[in-house]
């Protein structure tokens, strides 16, 4: 719904009221208030461009204090195209044509030993296999005041290849097919990431960790994307079982869902009043509430599957206290978990995921969420769930239903250009604030120059500089405890980056 007058009154005062306090704490002085203001950086920039030489730039050019760095990059795509940061002294990396490590941390001998799911193991006929930024990184950052924290993002199945044993913990779909990702509920997947995390915290003097996984569930999946749904392996079959659901009807629920999508799909009106195909002959939505009501296991599936993920983040974060209890540990939220996907919005709130974390950073790039609006959600829609709708009464809907004034946004055919601008950080920001409280702070994920992939391939997409400074500004506004400059540190033009830093000023 969109935030009533009286509400919005009511937020603006409490960020007020914020600032205030923050102000109060600078004045008095002790203790200095000294919000976060991070990069993400991928460990071979730092080589690349040397260590001293990148944490000096990006101290002058952005005020950053806080590095987070891949401690391992099997989810990485393997090239940056039209990436727009040429200015950086150093040629930008053609990734297709490196060599390079994925784990960029060492583990004790025996931490994997017999496990099904292995690291790469360490080898120094790679670029830069030889060496340990992790270990390195420290002394340089120390001396500037700088904090180091390890990040890592699920690698999907596209990269099984890249992790020893991969293969026996992805999920599986509807159909008996290997699904989209690792399983959530398989115990090798997850002993593989508590082991991760433990060696990584126990070996490194780190101040911080960033986890999360980028994927939502199979609702999501079959009615926006029509992709298969998963997991319907072994492991998700007992879980299921013993909460009382029963998998051959989630199974068959699913299965419908499925197939009546892909046949929206085949003969898609999106907009039109004519229905040609008779299993929607009473409207998309209505047939898809039909098989709900039908088979209300799907929705239980759904939610047990968000409820695995909680459970590894909120296992994650208690090992990592447990080894150290003074690391900064939070949770990274994918775009489409932040700011688009209603299921998983109705099935896990900022204020949940704060009850297992120090910190929570959503993905709040004003840009880019233009034209993923535009493509990755509105187009999806038409063809699917929302078939029904025109694009434009899509887009209304939307901006509706997640909290957006219509009258300050752009309409379908503005949203590639103009995105959602620093209103929308200040908006998303502001509603993190007020679902975690005070149980966990609110880092805002602003994005810098990202490129933006287009059916054609990738193209370049420069920052407005003015528009970066604000929505810095905005995510302040809104209460943020700390700024992170995203995506890559590798798509930034040093002038971006500059932009960030005025805002931080
Ligand atoms: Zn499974």
């Amino acid at each position: 719904m969109p935030m009533k007058r009286r509400d919005f009154v009511k937020t603006a005062a409490l960020a007020t009221l914020y600032q205030r306090d923050l102000a109060a704490v600078s004045a008095a002085g002790s203790p200095r208030y000294k919000p976060m203001v991070g990069v993400q950086i991928a460990p071979v920039s730092l080589f690349d461009e040397g260590i001293d030489r990148c944490l000096d730039t990006l101290q002058e050019k952005a005020s950053i204090n806080t590095l987070f760095i891949y401690s391992q990059t099997y989810h990485a795509g393997t090239k940056p195209k039209n990436v727009l940061a040429t200015d950086h002294g150093v040629p930008v990396r053609d990734f297709f044509k490196s060599r390079l490590p994925y784990l960029w941390v060492r583990n004790s001998t025996k931490a994997f030993a017999g496990k099904v799911v292995q690291h790469e193991k360490p080898n120094s006929d790679l670029e830069y296999g030889d060496r340990d930024l992790f270990h390195e990184i420290q002394k340089p950052a120390e001396q500037r005041g700088m904090r180091v924290y390890a990040r890592i993002l699920e690698a999907d199945a596209r990269r099984e290849a890249r992790i020893p044993g991969y293969k026996h913990v992805l999920t599986v779909d509807h159909e008996g097919k290997r699904g989209h990702g690792p399983c959530w509920n398989n115990p090798h997947y997850r002993q593989w990431v508590y082991t991760t995390i433990r060696e990584l915290v126990t070996n490194y003097g780190l101040d911080g960790l960033q986890y999360g996984a980028e994927r939502t569930g199979p609702l999501s999946h079959v009615l926006y994307r029509g992709v298969t749904p998963t997991c319907f392996c072994e492991h998700c079959v007992r879980r299921n079982k013993q909460k009382g659901i029963d998998p051959d009807r989630a199974k068959a629920g699913f299965s419908k869902l499925y197939s009546l999508i892909k046949s929206v799909e085949s003969s898609s009106t999106a907009g039109k009043t004519t229905r040609t195909q008779p299993q929607t002959a009473d409207g998309v939505l209505s047939s898809v509430m039909r098989i709900i009501y039908q088979h209300p296991e799907v929705l239980s599936w759904d939610y047990e599957w968000f409820q695995a993920d909680e459970e590894i983040c909120s296992e994650v974060h208690r090992i990592a206290k447990s080894i150290r209890p003074d690391i900064d540990s939070g949770r990274h939220v994918d775009h489409q978990r932040s700011s688009w996907d209603f299921f998983y919005r109705s099935a896990i709130s900022y204020g949940r995921m704060a009850e297992n974390a120090d910190y929570i950073k959503p993905i709040v790039y004003h840009e880019s969420m233009g034209p993923r609006l535009r493509w990755w959600v509105l187009d999806r829609v038409k063809d699917r769930i929302f078939n029904d709708l025109s694009l434009e009464q899509s887009l209304q809907l939307y901006y509706g239903l997640f909290g957006h004034d219509p009258s300050a946004q752009p309409g379908v055919k503005d949203l590639d250009r103009k995105g959602l601008g620093p209103e929308y950080v200040y908006r998303e920001v502001l509603r993190c604030k007020q679902s975690v409280g005070k149980q966990a702070k609110v880092y805002a994920g602003i994005g810098i120059d990202i490129p933006w992939y287009v059916p054609k391939g990738m193209e370049p997409r420069p920052s407005d500089p003015a528009q970066l400074t604000a929505a810095v500004e905005r995510a302040f506004d809104a209460g943020a405890d700390g700024v992170l400059a995203s995506r890559e540190y590798n798509e930034m033009r040093l002038s971006s980056l500059e932009a960030f830093g005025r805002g931080i000023q």
